[in-house]
This record gives structure tokens, C-alpha cells and sequence, in this order.
């Protein structure tokens, strides 16, 4: 079956309005920032509205093993020459486990951190120093390892780098992979030809490490390092290949998330800018191109 959802807002009444909106989407999954990802404040979690989100996924067959969290990403785990900062990043991505424990979320996306001013093998170490501190038991969800475009001192652009964070880290089964279509593009793999890439996965990580797959297309072309995320079949990569990666029988079962942007996001009224979500999804579960999408989505959002 496929699983299907996209980023939603935790704003509100946390995991319910994150699953509510969701299900406005016709999705079967959704992944959220438990607030700004620019920022590390955060609230408590409500178990009121856990309790209810539980109970209005059971009615609607989302199982939560398919929701995702996403940890902001402002924090670094990947230098500690401001020490305090790594000590802060470790505290705070442990303490972001335990309210995803707190929801029964079981998988978190992390962005592996930056090697600024070192060398991009001392930002791995650092990295998987770090996480086998935050990996101390107390905590049962997983992180998955996001693959990085490569922008800057970016950690985690290539199969490589994942490998080799993930061969240090002590507790296995908490840690995997979330792949990003756009920034593996971006990253300078030509994922047109999916198959390769995954074959290059399955030696030097393992398939069964992949736990999310992030599904943008990409404003710019092929390596650029950029990292812009595009709606689907408007960009780079293009529809065709977006659909062969989404409905791969290697990776049936692993949540697909959209992280495309908002429809007149660029334009100059800022008022009306409108999720794309619930027509990505229509045409991926159609696996059908609607050139007029845009248009669609400016009068369905203008009508209700
Ligand atoms: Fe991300
Ligand atoms: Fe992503
Ligand atoms: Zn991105």
C-alpha cells in the first residue's frame, strides 16, 4: 500500500491538528516539526491531544509507526569547537526523542549536522560521537539520518558519508536513513536511474536502514548543491522519475513525505498562499501529470 502524506503544522492542538490537517489531505501519513525548525523552543506535549490524535488515526488506518518528527535545523552535532553548542544540540535532540516517545512517534528525521572550518571526517566523528551520547537507552524512537544536498559544509551528502556515521553509532536498531529526492539530486546523483543508487545503498548501508523518504522535485538541475525544493513534475527531476522512485516494490512500505512548497509562496500577496499537498498526493495516487494543478489548487483554496 502505498504511504502517502506530507509536512503539516503542529500549531494548535499538536499531533491532533497535525493529523487533522493530514487527513484534509487525503494522506495516510504526515511528518511535522514539533515547532519553528528555526528554532529550538519548544512546548510540552498535551496527552490530551495525543490520546485523541491515537484514537482518530486507528478510525482512519494511519498507523503511527508512519508518522514522522522532524528535528530543527539549527542544531549541529557536527562541531564542537563552540562546545556549549554541541552540548546543547545533544541535550535537545534527547530531549526531542523522549516527546516523540511521548507521542509513540518512532522515527525522527535529523539533518546529520555541518563541518564548518574542519575537516569533513572530523564532522562525521563529531556526529557519531554525538549521537551514541543521545542514544544512551533512555529513549526508544529512532533517527533517521537525512541525505544532505551538500550545501556548504553540509554532512551526509553521499552513501558514503551516511556509512560511515552509521558503522560508529553503538545502538543500531535506533538508527536509519531519510532520503530526500531533491537533495540526493541537488547532491549530484542521477536519481533518473533510482535502481543504481539503491544498489549502492544496499552494500554499504542496507535498504532495511531506510526509514522515510522525503519526495520534492528540485528548482535547480543535477549536483547544483542548492537545495530548493520544487512541486512535483514542475521541477529537475520531473514527474516520470518521481513516480518510479515513490512506487519502487524495494521501498513499498516506507513513508513518502512532501515537502513542496506552498502555491504562491513567490508571488507579492502574501494572503493567499495555498498547500499543494492535497493535489501532489491526487496525482501521485493517480500517477497521472495534471498540468493545471496550480490552477486547481488557487480555486478549490478560494472556493472553501
Ligand atoms: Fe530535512
Ligand atoms: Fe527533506
Ligand atoms: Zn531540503
Amino acid at each position: 500500500m502505498l504511504i502517502i502524506g506530507s509536512h503539516v503544522s503542529f500549531n494548535g492542538t499538536q499531533i491532533l491538528g497535525a493529523l487533522q490537517e493530514a487527513l484534509s489531505y487525503n494522506a495516510n501519513t504526515f511528518m511535522f516539526y514539533t515547532g519553528a525548525p528555526t528554532n529550538t523552543i519548544r512546548k510540552s506535549i498535551d496527552e490530551k491531544y495525543t490520546t485523541e490524535a491515537l484514537k482518530l488515526m486507528a478510525e482512519n488506518n494511519i498507523d503511527i509507526n508512519n508518522v514522522v518528527c522532524h528535528a530543527p535545523y539549527i542544531v549541529n552535532l557536527g562541531n564542537k569547537k563552540d562546545i556549549d553548542k554541541y552540548e546543547f544540540s545533544i541535550n535537545f535532540i534527547r530531549n526531542e526523542l523522549k516527546r516523540c516517545d511521548e507521542m509513540k512517534i518512532t522515527k525522527m528525521v535529523l539533518h546529520p549536522g555541518n563541518a564548518i572550518g574542519i575537516s569533513p571526517e572530523e564532522g562525521l566523528t563529531n556526529i557519531a560521537e554525538a549521537l551514541n551520547k543521545i542514544l544512551d537507552g533512555s529513549t526508544k524512537c529512532k533517527i533517521l539520518l537525512e541525505t544532505m544536498a551538500g550545501k556548504g559544509s553540509e554532512c551526509g551528502r553521499t552513501i558514503d558519508e551516511l556509512a560511515f556515521i552509521i558503522d560508529k553509532v553503538k545502538r543500531q536498531e535506533q538508527i536509519g536513513v531519510c532520503l530526500d529526492t531533491c537533495h540526493l539530486f541537488d547532491g549530484g546523483y542521477d536519481i533518473s536511474q533510482f535502481d543504481n543508487y539503491l544498489d549502492e545503498f544496499s552494500k554499504k548501508i542496507g535498504l532495511s536502514k531506510i526509514g522515510c523518504i522525503h519526495i520534492n522535485d528540485s528548482k535547480n538541475t543535477l549536483g547544483s548543491h542548492k537545495d530548493r525544493h520544487e512541486n512535483i513534475g514542475v521541477g529537475n527531476i520531473g514527474f516520470d522519475t518521481l513516480i518510479k522512485i515513490i512506487y519502487s516494490d524495494k521501498l513499498e512500505n516506507v513513508p513518502k513525505i512532501l515537502e513542496t512548497p506552498y502555491i504562491g509562496e513567490n508571488d507579492d500577496d502574501k494572503n493567499r498562499i495555498y498547500p499543494p499537498y492535497k493535489f501532489e498526493i491526487e496525482m501521485i495516487r493517480n500517477k497521472k501529470f495534471n498540468p493545471h494543478f496550480k490552477d486547481d489548487i488557487r480555486n478549490y483554496y478560494h472556493q472553501n
